[in-house]
């Protein structure tokens, strides 16, 4: 697996099954101690392996779009789907009694490696045979942020190291999550699939260089007939996976808007289905209800999502598409849009007589140029009438021709220019003036000639 080394020291070679194995996942950091010769003792939180302190996970690395809850039940039930066909229990509070493996899930590499190589997802001890029940193992969780893998690789790693503790060695097969070869070729679909398989022995041992095969078992490179023998299967319980239909929406052949709106459903023998929503390889959105009815906010650019059905055993089933998200493309949609568009085959567009820019952005698929105006119109002519206020002109619907108002004010010498109305104003004053003298002249005269 790409950024995932182990680094093995024990070559025990007994192999032998315990009634139960837990696996307890340490979210909140510790400091465990080195120690030379002896064994791991994770109750006593010594490691033949390395020592130092690991800080408490923080699930803003990986996943910093979901709540911390979310991520961690999230990297949870992925490792719980992992071990899903074995006897092992995944837990996240330390158990008060008995034996249990430990995976600190947090800090970096250089936090209990300092003068290894960098960039290095977890270590464990290899323990052929399971023989210790109480191993140590590390999970570096703040070296893979999404773009390395984020909470996917987070919890295949942790499954990784987890497996190496149950003596597992590294496979050449890249759908086995003991997947290690110095050139890894895994598309995301595989990464989220992984799954302990069947393959060869790889000697590949990440930025260690190689490593002779050490357990020696029958098929070393046989991740799961090996961890069957080590700890065991897990009892059937009757349920089988989800079925998950992603009904909306299919896979566009175009860009589309950030907002995606996303409809699934879920079968399952189970009771409850909780949905997980991933960008690549970035938790974006978790939805407890079922059937998954929700809207989420996509950043721009080409991206896989992949949306998850998992049940309360984590049980799940995947699906993935392909998307281009353009914050100028059309957004998709199930029945309504924001103001101003209207929901047209799963698309957001433009209605009748909307301005537009593009014949794909209108309900009509044509955007048409005329004098004054681009709008979303149709053809018209042949018994297709075009809308009350439209004409049909040159067989398309178009607004009827402006009638400019004679408020416009244009400096032209015609007979509706400013000056002439100036002209014709000043005119009338004169009249009106010279017409109220001769009145009051012809009125005084009146009341003069009653006064005499
Ligand atoms: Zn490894």
């Amino acid at each position: 697996m790409k950024g995932i080394a182990s680094f093995a020291l024990c070559a025990a070679l007994a192999t032998t099954a315990r009634a139960s194995n837990t696996l307890y996942l340490n979210f909140d950091g510790a400091t465990i101690a080195y120690v030379q010769g002896g064994s791991d003792d994770a109750r006593l939180g010594k490691s033949v392996t390395c020592g130092g302190t690991i800080a408490a996970w923080s699930s803003s690395v990986g996943a910093p779009l979901v709540t911390p809850a979310q991520a961690k039940r999230a990297l949870t039930d992925r490792v719980r789907s992992d071990y899903l066909p074995f006897n092992v229990d995944v837990v996240t509070e330390r158990p008060a009694s008995g034996t249990y493996t430990m995976v600190l899930v947090g800090g970096t590499s250089k936090d209990v490696m300092p003068v290894e190589p960098a960039n290095i997802a977890g270590v464990s001890t290899i323990d052929c045979g399971n023989l210790n029940p109480s191993n140590v193992v590390f999970a570096f969780a703040a070296d893979l942020p999404p773009e390395r893998g984020g909470l996917v690789a987070l919890a295949h790693a942790i499954a990784h190291e987890a497996g190496h503790a149950y003596g597992l060695e590294h496979n050449d097969n890249p759908r086995d999550i003991m997947y290690v070869v110095q050139n890894p070729m895994q598309s995301l679909q595989q990464t989220f699939a992984l799954q302990f398989l069947a393959g060869n022995f790889s000697s590949y041992n990440g930025p260690f260089g190689t490593q002779a095969e050490q357990c020696h078992y029958g098929a070393a490179g046989n991740s799961a007939a090996n961890l069957l023998v080590a700890v065991g299967a897990r009892a059937d319980d009757g349920n089988t996976s989800p079925v998950l239909t992603w009904d909306f929406p299919a896979e566009p052949a175009q860009a589309v808007g950030l907002t995606l709106p996303l409809i699934a459903y879920a079968n399952s023998t189970s009771t409850q289905v909780h949905f997980e929503i991933y960008r690549n390889f970035e938790l974006v959105a978790v939805s407890d209800s079922a059937p998954l009815s929700t809207t989420v906010t996509f950043a721009t650019g080409p991206a896989f999502v992949t949306v998850e059905a998992i049940d309360e055993t984590a049980r799940r089933s995947s699906i993935t598409r392909h998307f281009e998200f353009d914050r100028q493309a059309a957004a998709l949609c199930t029945d309504s849009c924001a103001s101003g568009l209207v929901c047209d085959s799963g698309v957001c567009k433009r209605p009748f007589g909307a301005a537009c820019a593009q014949s794909s952005d209108c309900v009509t698929n044509l955007c048409q140029p005329f004098t004054d105006e681009t709008i979303c119109s149709h053809s018209c002519g042949n018994n297709k009438d075009c809308p009350n206020g439209y004409v049909c002109q040159s067989s398309v619907c178009a607004s009827p021709p402006r009638v400019h108002s004679g408020c416009a004010l244009v400096a032209r010498k015609n007979p509706f220019s400013l000056d002439w109305w100036r002209w014709f104003l000043g005119l009338l004053g004169v009249f009106s003036v010279q017409r109220n003298r001769q009145m009051a002249r012809i009125t005084r005269e009146i009341i003069v000639g009653r006064q005499d």
